[in-house]
């Protein structure tokens, strides 16, 4: 094209993108020649010359490319949070991705009783391996799902405490991520919230006081995401449960994250499990599938039968309810937790905060040359300890040594390089996530395992930086 010709017709230029429109399809690559060519129109009105044929075709691809690349993209979470909320939580173990694709791929008996041919109940699919792993299989623990805790705690205020009184410490009014606060679920589960004790000191005391003819429950949160030092006292579950069945009332626990393994047993700090909450005389425990269990996003209910079937009755619960992909994928998560010698290297999320210093080093000795290399003589590439969190309110002021590699611009004010630095590795096909902190850009080297090593790498030669 030459500046004196205009631009060419939407059909002449289609008829140069076989290929693309083959992996696109017209309707799409239509769009986007129609979108370029009023841009490069656009421009000339401002002055910029017509744009070449090369360039021109260049440009479509790039525009159908970006088009049809799904929003929803996989990136290395480099972030040293494992349970990463905004990047999606829990990895998933391959088994349960498999019981995924075959739930999705055709039908399966999600409602119906293959025994007797009658309809079933889809919390059945679950109920028994959970009464399996938290109360040795007793008969009168159930279970019910929901779409993530905070619909658990909703559904379980609303349906054992509606129009009644709960009573919780002031020390576990918490709010998590922003758009979980205790007080409002109570509200919007329409349940008063009677609140005890002080924010740091709480005794048994209160909670035997708090008990009116109003009161429906009371109610422990595990307090996520931040923890009260120094001058405290939280009353043990054991005595609240004491104190509950005194008086012929239920004690929910909100665990919020929960595992159903031993943390001590695998070198990392204890958590409090929904086995020891139940032993501890917890009625009902609520807990994430993809927190510390390292399963699908859901809100996990268990306890006593009556309770739960009570709690599976209420309105919401239909609302709330989960698809079979993500019972498919609790399944398989849950069963791998019946073989725990095993569990550290199936489970991603398990298998992440337990990765061996020795092998996190490995990985970094083996890609500090390769970073260094990619971004040239402007930053200085090194590899240092830090700290990883588990993250999504587990465990919040427990840390887990790791290491890093530090991209640290050798400019003197290096703040615009650190964010051009950030923005470069979130620019890879597979974006990269770090975080900047004392003047470097850190990449916590913890979650890149050795079988993602080479997924990484082969893209550094499109770093733009
Ligand atoms: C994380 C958390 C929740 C919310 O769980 P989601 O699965 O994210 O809805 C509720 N309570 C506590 C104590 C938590 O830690």
């Amino acid at each position: 094209m030459n500046p004196n010709q205009r631009l060419p017709a939407v059909d002449r230029v289609l008829q140069q993108l076989p290929a693309l429109i083959e992996t696109h399809g017209r309707q799409l690559v239509t769009g986007c020649v129609r979108a370029e060519l009023a841009a490069a129109r656009e421009g000339i009105k401002h002055g910029l010359p017509l744009p070449d044929e090369a360039a021109l075709l260049a440009a479509i691809g790039r525009r159908a490319d970006a088009s049809a690349r799904a929003n929803l993209r996989p990136v290395f979470n480099l972030t040293g949070t494992v349970l990463h909320t905004n990047l999606g939580r829990a990895q998933l173990a391959e088994e349960a991705i498999a019981a995924m694709v075959d739930a999705a791929r055709s039908p399966c008996a999600l409602e119906y009783d293959l025994a007797s041919g009658g309809r079933g109940d889809r919390d059945d699919l679950v109920s028994g391996l959970l009464s399996e792993l938290v109360a040795g299989g007793d008969p009168n623990i159930a279970a019910t799902i929901v779409n993530n805790n905070a619909a658990a705690v909703l559904l379980t205020l609303n349906a054992l405490a509606q129009g009644k009184e709960a009573v919780v410490s002031r020390g576990e009014l918490v709010e998590i991520g922003g758009a979980f606060r205790v007080p409002d679920v109570m509200r919007r589960a329409q349940v008063k919230l009677f609140e005890i004790g002080t924010t740091n000191r709480t005794h048994d005391k209160d909670y035997a006081e708090a008990i009116g003819p109003k009161t429906a429950l009371l109610m422990k949160v595990h307090t996520s995401n931040y923890a009260v030092v120094g001058f405290t006292k939280v009353v043990d579950e054991k005595a609240i449960a004491d104190i509950a069945h005194a008086a012929g009332l239920p004690f929910v626990v909100d665990l919020g994250s929960g595992t159903l393994t031993d943390f001590a047993a695998y070198g990392l700090p204890a958590e409090p499990t929904p086995q020891q909450a139940l032993a501890a005389g917890a009625d009902i425990v609520t807990f994430s599938g993809d927190k510390l269990l390292g399963g699908p996003q859901a809100g996990l209910i268990v306890g006593r039968k009556d309770l739960i079937a009570k709690i599976k009755k209420n309105p919401l619960k239909r609302a709330l309810r989960v698809g079979k992909t993500t019972l498919a994928a609790l399944e398989a998560t849950l069963r791998l937790y019946r073989d725990p010698d095993r569990l550290s290297q199936r489970l991603p999320t398990l298998r992440l905060l337990t990765r061996p210093l020795a092998d996190i080093e490995t990985t970094g000795q083996r890609l500090l040359p390769l970073i260094q290399a990619a971004l040239g003589a402007t930053v200085v590439v090194s590899l240092a300890p830090c700290s990883s969190q588990i993250g999504s309110g587990a465990l919040p002021v427990e840390r887990l040594p790791s290491l890093a590699l530090l991209c640290r611009p050798t400019a003197k004010k290096p703040g615009k390089a650190l964010l051009a630095l950030e923005a470069a590795f979130r620019g890879l096909p597979v974006p990269v996530i770090g975080h900047i902190r004392d003047d470097a850009y850190h990449l916590d080297l913890r979650c890149l395992e050795a079988g993602d090593e080479a997924r990484f790498t082969e893209q550094l030669a499109h770093l733009k930086f």
